[in-house]
C-alpha cells in the first residue's frame, strides 16, 4: 500500500514541526513548508531519519507566487496530497485597538492566518477532489471562540478560520474529504516570542505558573484525527491546559 502524504505549512517550529515528526513516525511521507530554510532543513532531516520521504521548500503563505510554486512542485514530486495541515500562523503584539498606530501588525496577521490559509486551501482542495479523497486540518485556536482585550485582530483571524472551516465542510459535503479544526489554548512554542518580538521576559510571563500544552500534545491530537477510519470526520477539537478556562481565565500557581 502506498504511504500517505501530508502537507504541513509552518513546519519549521512548534506545532508544525512536532506534527511532522509524529506523522513521520506513523509512516506518512511529508511535504513541509515555512520561510526559515535552516530550521526547515533540520526538521526535514529529522523526519527522513524517521523513515519519511520528504519534500521541503521555503514557503511564504502571504505570497501567492510562493504558494503556487510550492504546491505545484510538491504535487509534481509526490503525485497526491492526502492530508493538508494548515498550521502556518502568528500573532503580533497585544496592543489595544485604540492604541494601535499603524496597520502593519494587523495586516500581517490577517494576511498570514486568513489569506495564507485560503491560498493554500484553494490550491490543494481541487487536488483532493480530483483524487477522490483527502483531509484538511486547520489550526484554529480558543482565540477563535472567545476574544480578549489586546487580541482583537489575532482573535478575528481565528474566528475567521472557524468560519472558513465551517464553510469548507459544507462545500465539500458529498466528497470523501474530511475537514477538522484543532483549536488549542495556551501552547508553549515560539508563538509568544514572535508575538512579543523576541522579548523573552514577556514571552516567559505568558506561561508563568502554568503547565501549558506542548507542541507534541497538539500534534498527538492532529495525528489522532488523521488516522481515524476514512468515514470518521472529527469536526472541531477544542483543547486547553487544565489550568486554562474560557475567556482567557488562567489559574496560575
Ligand atoms: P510557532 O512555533 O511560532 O510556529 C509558527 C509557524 O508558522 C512557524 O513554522 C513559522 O515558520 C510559520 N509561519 C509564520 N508565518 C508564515 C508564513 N508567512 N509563511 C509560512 N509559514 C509561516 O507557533 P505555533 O504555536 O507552533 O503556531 C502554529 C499554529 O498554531 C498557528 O496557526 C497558531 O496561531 C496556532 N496556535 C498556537 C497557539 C499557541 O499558544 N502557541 C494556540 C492556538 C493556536 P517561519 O517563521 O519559518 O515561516
Amino acid at each position: 500500500m502506498n504511504k500517505r502524504i501530508a502537507l504541513i505549512t509552518g513546519a519549521s517550529s512548534g506545532i508544525g514541526a512536532a506534527t511532522a515528526r509524529q506523522l513521520a513516525d506513523l509512516g506518512f511521507d511529508l511535504i513541509l513548508g515555512a520561510r526559515r530554510e535552516d530550521r526547515l532543513h533540520d526538521i526535514a532531516e529529522d523526519t527522513k531519519r524517521r523513515g519519511a520521504r520528504v519534500f521541503s521548500r521555503t514557503l511564504d503563505v502571504t505570497d501567492l507566487k510562493s504558494v503556487t510554486t510550492f504546491i505545484k512542485e510538491a504535487h509534481d514530486a509526490f503525485g497526491s496530497i492526502d492530508v493538508l495541515v494548515n498550521n502556518a500562523g502568528l500573532a503580533r503584539g497585544v496592543t489595544r485597538i485604540a492604541e494601535q498606530t499603524s496597520d502593519e501588525e494587523w495586516q500581517e496577521m490577517l494576511d498570514t492566518n486568513v489569506m495564507g490559509l485560503l491560498r493554500v486551501t484553494r490550491l490543494v482542495v481541487p487536488i483532493m477532489i480530483e483524487q477522490g479523497y483527502g483531509h484538511v486540518v486547520n489550526l484554529g485556536s480558543t482565540a477563535g471562540h472567545d476574544a480578549y482585550a489586546g487580541g482583537s485582530v489575532y482573535c478575528a483571524t481565528k474566528f475567521g478560520v472557524r468560519a472558513i472551516t465551517s464553510a469548507l465542510r459544507q462545500e465539500l459535503l458529498g466528497h470523501p474529504i474530511r475537514v477538522t479544526s484543532v483549536d488549542p489554548g495556551m501552547v508553549e512554542t515560539d508563538f509568544s516570542m514572535v508575538r512579543y518580538s523576541g522579548n523573552k521576559d514577556k514571552a516567559d510571563a505568558v506561561y508563568a505558573g502554568v503547565t501549558p500544552l506542548t507542541a507534541e500534545d497538539v500534534a498527538d491530537v492532529i495525528a489522532f484525527a488523521v488516522t481515524r477510519k476514512s468515514h470518521v470526520d472529527l469536526d472541531t477539537i477544542v483543547m486547553r491546559p487544565v489550568q486554562q478556562g474560557p475567556y482567557g481565565q488562567i489559574a496560575r500557581k
